[in-house]
């Protein structure tokens, strides 16, 4: 009887440690972001899960000896953030490489980290700023002169970047490139002239790749991101994706990449395409890296073309056709409502042939959306990616469609009534900032860079929308709503513990949050401050 007992006491002892949680988070304000917003003060993870949440002293009661055990001293745990639409694969190829301007307040701050990259980069090395800033964000408002830029750096090739409209070269960067500028030493023109003459500067190499990949995923870590939806992009070749394909192998990703793939060659896309996807299905990779289909672009002449003629559209057709035949996803950029139709009507043909339902098509950017289109795509299970491109571009638009029109852009409240799919984003590097927090605070107060209030209360989420928006809004392109993007029980452990509360600091200061710890799986992948003993 006694042996039996003493049986059963060690068979317990042994289910209990397969049950033992690796890591236990206590004393936080846990955002979960589930179905009912449930708030949490702790929750315990094993083997890359969420085994439970509860309070603190329910899962210190889990805990074993071997079990870690993190104060988090009332801070604020947010799931992983995942941005719908991050050029990452591109930014993170340049990473180490480019000079960035993002957050920089001024022309002479800006102009300094030219300066600063000039003494830590090798002598005579390339600085590329390549986008990401705007001349709003700059109390000077105004753009670089070349005689800045040579002063800032006079024995390096300079080149800067403005979105995609206008490149500012120094006289070493015209020599070397051997291209024709304006007297003042820029080029302006379409976004195929600038894309051009970017392809024309020297690349990183591969190992400059490889870590700059390695520090661009860290510097997304930093700042609460888990997840990234990739949607391919201009100068983005297949070559280019070798880098992002050896961090996965080492094991060294510390972000979930989902990627799709675009058409590079005008005219030969649908067999550039078929060559590309031939033996790569739908959903193929793990966890860390997974392909997702294709777009943003998928031909070049429905891009950014608001007038297709019967044939660009004929070809498009054949091409999304082959892709919901095939059960592919796809993401399509698209920017005003006013032709999207040419857009819908395409997938709409499509959907009556092969249903696309299920297949998780999206439309990114359209940020005047109207309701009838928002009804559209639900009625096709179309999602909607949403951009902070308001924060660089308000003004603009305000000039371009007048304030009213600005007030309800873009309309993620109607969008989320009619039951429209929404992940949030930035559409980061070269036209955006990649910090989610910037556009998370563009999501709750509608300001531009410059301080303008543009939306109006109507389309302005609370912050737990705006927050689900960039988290199990996000997951769902990627089909991962039911594995990560909120905390709960059986999800991957993707979290960021906050330097300060999100949900309740003030507005203005949303923007400057940043996380002190970062899980992916489990793993932390970023530590700092009274944290940083946990990383390694
Ligand atoms: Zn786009």
């Amino acid at each position: 009887m006694k042996a039996i007992a003493g049986l059963a006491f060690v068979l317990a002892a042994a289910v209990a440690n397969a049950q033992t949680p690796d890591t236990i988070l206590v004393n936080g304000k846990i955002v979960t972001a589930d179905p009912q917003s449930s708030m949490r003060e702790a929750l315990a993870v094993r083997d890359g899960r969420i085994v439970a949440l509860g309070s603190s002293a329910q899962m210190r009661r889990l805990a074993g000896p071997q079990s870690r055990v993190i104060d988090l001293q009332g801070r604020t745990v947010i799931p992983g953030l995942i941005d719908s639409h991050l050029h990452a694969i591109r930014a993170a190829q340049t990473f180490a490489t480019e000079v960035n301007w993002i957050g920089a307040a001024s022309l002479v701050e800006a102009l300094a980290r030219v300066t600063e990259a000039s003494r830590t980069m090798k002598p005579g090395a390339w600085l590329i700023v390549a986008g990401g800033w705007n001349v709003q964000q700059f109390k000077e408002n105004r753009r670089p002169t070349q005689a800045e830029l040579v002063a800032a750096a006079p024995n390096n090739p300079v080149y800067i970047q403005l979105g995609y409209g206008w490149a500012m070269l120094t006289p070493m960067a015209i020599k070397a490139l051997n291209v024709t500028t304006a007297a003042d030493g820029s080029v302006s023109g379409g976004q195929n002239t600038i894309i051009a003459l970017f392809d024309k500067l020297p690349k990183p190499t591969f190992d400059q790749q490889v870590d700059g990949t390695k520090k661009f995923f860290r510097e997304l870590n930093r700042l609460g991101i888990t997840g990234v939806y990739d949607p391919g992009g201009n100068n983005l070749l297949p070559e280019d994706y070798q880098a992002l394909f050896k961090v996965w192998r080492q094991g060294d990703m510390s972000v979930r990449v989902a990627y799709t793939l675009c058409g590079n060659v005008p005219g030969g896309e649908f067999e550039e395409l078929k060559n590309l996807v031939a033996l790569v299905p739908q959903g193929f990779g793990d966890d860390m890296l997974r392909f997702g289909g294709l777009g943003e672009r998928i031909t070049a002449a429905m891009n950014n073309n608001n007038r297709p003629t019967d044939a660009e559209k004929a070809k498009y057709y054949e091409i999304v056709k082959w892709a919901a035949d095939r059960g592919m996803a796809l993401t399509m950029h698209w920017g005003n409502d006013a032709s999207v139709g040419q857009l819908l009507d395409i997938f709409e043909r499509v959907n009556k042939e092969t249903p696309i339902g299920n297949l998780r098509w999206s439309i990114a950017h359209l940020n005047d959306a109207s309701e009838a289109s928002l009804r559209r795509m639900k009625a096709l299970g179309i999602g909607w990616t949403v951009q902070d491109a308001m924060y660089f571009g308000g003004e603009g638009y305000v000039q371009q469609a007048g304030a009213a029109a600005a007030k309800r852009v873009p309309p993620v409240n109607t969008g989320t009534k009619i039951g429209v799919p929404i992940g949030g984003g930035t559409d980061a590097h070269r036209v955006a900032s990649y910090n989610p927090f910037t556009s998370l605070q563009w999501f709750l107060d509608g300001k531009t860079v410059a301080g303008t209030a543009i939306r109006g209360p109507e389309e302005t989420p609370d912050r737990l929308d705006a927050l689900r928006f960039y988290t199990l809004g996000s997951a769902w392109f990627s089909f991962d709503e039911k594995k990560r993007g909120s905390l709960e029980v059986g999800k991957l452990a993707d979290l960021a513990v906050l330097s300060k509360d999100y949900m309740t600091v003030p507005v203005d200061e949303v923007h400057s949050i940043e996380s002190v710890l970062t899980l992916v799986g489990g793993k932390v992948v970023y530590a700092s401050g009274p944290f940083t003993k946990l990383e390694r």
